[in-house]
């Protein structure tokens, strides 16, 4: 491998032991720079997760009445341990995924700790409650984890994405069976050492690195898996839904979006300009939560697409690994492929490309899953402005009026995220307030914090991540009624 680790277990983790597939097959992962292998990791089949889940489920009783606040002081630990190896897991992350040094480095890895703090800090605090019934009874409420937890995660933001929800079952007091993306298991496997590292007892997660339609379907179908929280596309979302009706799991889903960004006539244009930019071409436009439709007022549109597509050819393409690069190349040359004829889709239905959409000129990155930084204006109905593209591909539409916005802005299946900017305070809270979405940014966008809820409506899925709302999502409301007056109950009363 060509990044430098202390050690690395490129193994299926189960019940605390790397451990090979049953099949005995593995998976090939590429360096999206060049689509040079990195490593093999064994794949997860059936017979696999099948294992795993046994082995959460035998762990279960004991981690679920281990204190709180011990459980909390393990993902404490952990969150230590990922600061400690930041170095590391910063490089990891970059190779597997294509993200640059400088985004691993200042966004994924200390995102993905203050995460995995945040919950352990949360363990202890997260309480039940007392209902006020009629006299006599004492009615109150106890928050139990679920169980055995399954979890899917995609490839945009692996390490992170993976602390998200191992970090609210745990703190909770469920076990993990998780899926990374077989794109991008790396980081993941090196969590699962560092978590042996810091005391986790076996069992309590287990890493089954394997392909979606075969160990992430088995979890999906898995009769002991009582909870699965995917993060991916609408499509797998729809299949996740239907498998869920076996043994009526309960769900959490964070699918997909087409966030608007609205400029409004008064906003702060080199803000805009620039916050516009790391809406979409940060992490390559691959998040969900991207703003990957520019929606611009006719007064300042020229002015600002001047402006905003001289930032997207200024942007530095490059290996991830040099610390001068400000975007990397795609995680994979089929969702390359897949984003380019996006552009051929946008020129069909009369779209123009205003810069970008295509490959960079430059001969060091032609091996790789690159694309310029595109800008493609279109019309609201166009392919471009409904479907996630899911690359550094923003479409740009202008409007009117308040109205005609947000008639484009909430125009679409999805309801995940979107911004907006301005200087009228009172225009600002009513457009978020109209906006159907699970997120808003006025005058910012793509903020996260771990006590923030994090989460879309309609296509987007359901559930929430992070904060109090993601320790509700990981645990069910038990009502235990007490006699405490020692009544004789009215009926049949003799
Ligand atoms: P995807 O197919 O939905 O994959 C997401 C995760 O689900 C991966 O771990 C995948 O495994 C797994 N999976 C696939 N089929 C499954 C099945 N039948 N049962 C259970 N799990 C299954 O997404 P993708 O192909 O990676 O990306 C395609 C599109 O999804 C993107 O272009 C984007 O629109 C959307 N997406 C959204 C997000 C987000 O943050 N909301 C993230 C990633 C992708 P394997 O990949 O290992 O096979
Ligand atoms: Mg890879």
């Amino acid at each position: 491998m060509n990044v430098q680790t202390k050690s690395f277990q490129n193994k299926l983790f189960i019940g605390g032991e790397f451990v090979d597939g049953d099949a005995g097959g593995t998976i090939e992962v590429l360096n999206p720079h060049d689509n040079s292998p990195i490593t093999e990791v064994a794949e997860a089949r059936e017979a696999d997760v099948d294992r795993a889940v046994t082995a959460a489920a035998e762990a279960f009783p004991a981690w679920r009445r281990m204190a709180a606040m011990d459980r909390g002081r393990l993902l404490l630990k952990l969150a230590d341990a990922v600061e400690a190896n930041a170095d590391e897991l910063t490089r990891l992350e970059s190779i597997d995924t294509g993200h640059p040094l400088r985004d691993t480095r200042f966004l994924d890895v200390p995102r993905t700790a203050v995460t995995y703090r945040y919950f352990g800090g949360m363990a202890d605090k997260f309480e039940g409650s007392v209902v006020p019934v009629e006299e006599g009874f004492l009615n109150y409420l106890l928050r139990e984890p679920v169980g055995v937890v399954g979890q899917i995660v995609p490839w945009n933001f692996p390490l992170m994405f993976t602390s998200w929800k191992m970090g609210p079952a745990l703190a909770a007091g469920n076990c993990v069976v998780l899926k990374p993306a077989e794109l991008t298991p790396l980081s993941t496997l090196r969590i699962a050492e560092l978590m042996r590292e810091v005391g986790f007892p076996p069992g309590v997660v287990n890493i089954v690195p394997g392909y979606g339609p075969i160990a992430g379907q088995r979890l999906a179908d898995h009769p002991d898996i009582h909870k699965l929280a995917f993060t991916g596309s609408t499509a797998v979302g729809r299949k996740i839904v239907e498998s869920s009706a076996g043994n009526l799991k309960k769900l959490q889903l964070e699918l997909g979006g087409k966030g608007a960004n609205i400029i409004f006539e008064d906003a702060n244009i080199p803000a805009a300009v620039g916050g516009s930019a790391f809406a979409i071409f940060h992490n390559q436009g691959q998040a969900c939560i991207a703003g990957s439709r520019l929606i611009l007022h006719e007064a300042i549109a020229d002015e600002f697409l001047d402006k905003f597509i001289g930032l997207a050819k200024s942007i530095r393409l490059g290996d991830p690994l040099d610390e001068n690069t400000e975007m990397g190349p795609l995680t994979s040359k089929m969702h390359q492929e897949r984003v380019l004829k996006y552009c051929e889709v946008a020129k069909e239905e009369g779209g123009e490309i205003l810069t970008g959409g295509k490959l960079p000129d430059d001969p060091a990155l032609e091996k790789g899953c690159y694309i310029e930084p595109t800008v493609v204006r279109a019309k609201p109905s166009d392919r471009v402005c409904q479907e996630e593209v899911f690359g550094p591909f923003v479409s740009v539409t202008t409007f009117r009026d308040e109205e005609e916005v947000m008639e484009i802005a909430n125009g679409t299946e999805y309801g995940l995220a979107g911004g907006l900017w301005t200087r009228d305070l009172q225009r600002a809270h009513r457009v978020a307030a109209q906006l159907i979405s699970g997120m808003v940014w006025i005058n910012c966008y793509k903020r996260v914090n771990p006590g923030s809820p994090f989460g879309g409506v309609r296509s987007s899925g359901y559930g929430r991540e992070m904060g109090f709302d993601a320790m509700r999502e990981y645990t069910q409301t038990k009502s235990v009624w007490v006699n405490v007056d020692a009544q004789i109950p009215p009926y049949y009363k003799r």
